[in-house]
């Protein structure tokens, strides 16, 4: 039986509404071989590929944290279309997740909450659905991980997004927080060849799903943003391919062969100010489609929060993923400056 004809994007979405797909197009469960391995349908938008021999590698490839970026969600579609269809055989075990069905059903970043926000363990503090998937999630990248052969192994999460606004820098990727481990060479370089040259360095804990899987389990981890959300059937696919062709040798490859590190081709930022929306009277002081990583000159206005004013305090200051409309508590804007890659603890 082949399964050239079962789009598991439509599979996903109406078996997560209740509206399950019949017969033949039902994957659920399911394990279908390809040559040299088998797919595992686990769940609704939960699919692992379990090699005859695996490599070393753990591979954790994610989309639609937020439903309405839709490049991500299209290429992890389209690698495991090409992996049915006999197109590319993987030799790393790999777990493709499309986190939340719901949202990209109304075409909204989520339903009730954004899921960036309840990993490690934050899923635990509600009981919307987003809370529910959030903690199936981890559940399922945890049995991942731990059913892995025994030995010694490397294991990746690349956690990928499009953002709502244009950006000073198309695509980058955010570092999560290390407790102060260095940052790999290696990573800086894959994500450079997948296009990724700009790197953000988180330095504090947060509740993201590529931060969980760094922290909860060792993982080279990162959100990555891949450019500028589009409706389906939109996203111009040839400014994804060095990417997609990245993600597709990386779990089709035994040995990745990278280029030797260059220390001048990422650009590499440290956030400098976290600005969170208090009060229900908060305002950004700059226009809408001002574009991430904006620099803005000293004594610059950037946010009141009720009578707090935000001001740029160092020449350089570039702001970020600005959102006045955030849930009271939440971060509504960060401001972050260019740090040196020599600086940086590398290995
Ligand atoms: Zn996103």
């Amino acid at each position: 039986m082949t399964h050239n004809d079962v789009d598991v994007l439509t599979w996903t979405l109406k078996g997560a509404a209740g509206e399950p797909l019949e017969n033949d197009q039902q994957l659920l469960n399911r394990r279908i071989a390809y040559d040299g391995g088998a797919l595992l349908f686990q769940d609704y938008g939960v699919i692992s590929v379990e090699p005859e021999q695996p490599g070393d590698k753990d591979v954790v490839l994610s989309c639609a944290v937020h439903g309405d970026e839709t490049a991500p969600i299209e290429i992890v579609r389209d690698i495991i279309h090409a992996i049915l269809r006999g197109e590319i055989k993987p030799v790393q075990r790999t777990l493709f997740l499309i986190a939340n069905p719901a949202a990209i059903s109304i075409g909204k970043r989520f339903v009730d909450m954004n899921m960036n926000r309840l990993f490690s363990g934050a899923h635990a503090n509600g009981d919307t659905p987003e809370h529910h998937r959030a903690a199936n999630l981890e559940h399922y990248v945890s049995s991942f991980y731990a059913n892995a052969p025994v030995g010694e192994r490397r294991r990746f999460h690349y956690d990928l997004h499009t953002a709502i606004r244009d950006s000073q820098y198309e695509k980058f990727a955010v570092y999560p927080f290390t407790h102060g481990a260095p940052y790999k060479k290696e990573q800086f370089t894959f994500l450079a060849e997948c296009g990724v040259e700009t790197l953000l360095l988180n330095q504090a804990p947060t509740t993201t799903f590529s931060y969980y899987s760094a922290r909860t389990h060792g993982a080279d981890a990162f959100t990555v943003e891949l450019g500028k959300v589009r409706p389906f059937g939109e996203n111009d696919r040839s400014k994804f391919a060095a990417a997609e062709r990245m993600f597709t040798a990386l779990i089709c490859e035994r040995e990745l062969c990278l280029p030797t590190f260059d220390p001048v081709r990422t650009k590499v930022y440290d956030v400098y100010r976290t600005i969170n929306r208090t009060v229900e009277n908060f305002t950004l002081h700059f226009p809408d489609d001002v574009a991430n990583f904006t620099a803005f000159a000293k004594g610059e206005l950037l946010a009141t929060d009720g009578d707090t004013e935000y001001r740029v305090s160092q020449d350089g200051e570039r702001i970020i993923f600005p959102n006045a409309k955030v849930a009271l508590g939440q971060r509504a804007l960060l401001t972050v400056v260019e740090l040196p890659v020599e600086g940086l603890q590398l290995v």
